[in-house]
């Protein structure tokens, strides 16, 4: 699932394409991609004719903000990936096609998920910012410091790698970069939030954002579905030092990195490392 690094990546492709562009056309093929509130007909109506005023990214959602107030809200999920162009993308490479939006350029964006977990939300702008409201800070933002992430951590008992993935403590961090973060960190992704030391707190902050910062720069991680607009690969799978790595050496001092499962979710780890 898209974390911090791949929405970021997406949004950064879109933003100088659509920004300023009106959408003159929508088509949804698979009715389900538009999620609640709302429904496939409203959000036509809706997005035809507006101008994107925008292209923003919140947490893990992309967000196209309309002129005049709407905003189109795209949760990527598992297997949510776009194309834009004037021709229909490679059919080898988006075979799930669920929605068209045409711009007034002559080119379409194209939104393709095989899976159907993803999708759009067309919300006002009151409920989006009353949503937004609930989201923890941005870890990348200049001003988010370790007192922050100490904060957040020591209000909860739940182990810090949920912590992490917590949005409402910290945007944006998932499965993937809470593991590598709490391995860099050299934390055990076990322990309790609030139990962690002063100097862990500020190891786990630096480790997270170095890790956003490099995921970003690689264009993310292309480990399962994730793909950048147009179909282009992140390369951040390669530095993974511990996500998907069960049973290899870690790289620090050889010892098998473990997988266990907290909270429904895989977390790699190294037993010796991460105290
Ligand atoms: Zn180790």
């Amino acid at each position: 699932m898209p974390e911090l690094p791949e929405v970021e990546t997406i949004r950064r492709d879109l933003e100088p394409e659509l920004t300023g562009r009106i959408v003159t056309k929508v088509t949804i093929h698979k009715p389900d991609i538009v999620l609640p509130p709302g429904d496939p007909d409203s959000l036509r109506l809706r997005v035809r004719g507006r101008r994107i005023a925008s292209v923003a990214r919140r947490a893990k959602y992309l967000l196209f903000l309309l002129e005049d107030g709407p905003v189109l809200q795209v949760q990527l999920r598992m297997s949510g990936r776009f194309a834009l162009g004037r021709e229909r993308p490679d059919p080898g490479e988006f075979r799930h096609i669920a929605a068209e939006f045409e711009l007034d350029d002559g080119r379409t964006l194209y939104y393709d998920d095989v899976r159907r977990l993803g999708g759009f939300r067309l919300l006002d702008r009151e409920d989006w910012e009353r949503e937004e409201a609930r989201l923890g800070p941005e870890p990348l933002e200049p001003g988010y410091g370790a007192a922050d992430l100490g904060r957040a951590l020591q209000k909860t008992r739940a182990p810090v790698k949920n912590a992490l993935m917590d949005q409402r403590r910290i945007a944006g961090v998932g499965n993937i970069y809470a593991a590598e973060a709490l391995y860099r960190a050299g934390v055990d992704p076990r322990r309790p939030g609030r139990e962690l030391e002063a100097d862990q707190v500020a190891r786990l902050h630096r480790a997270l954002r170095s890790v956003l910062r490099e995921a970003l720069a690689a264009a993310g991680t292309s480990f399962q579905n994730y793909r950048a607009v147009n179909g282009r690969s992140g390369s951040f799978q390669h530095s993974l030092r511990v996500y998907g790595r069960e049973g290899e050496p870690c790289r620090k001092c050889d010892t098998p990195i473990e997988r266990i499962v907290q909270a429904g979710r895989s977390t790699f780890f190294c037993p010796a490392c991460q105290l």
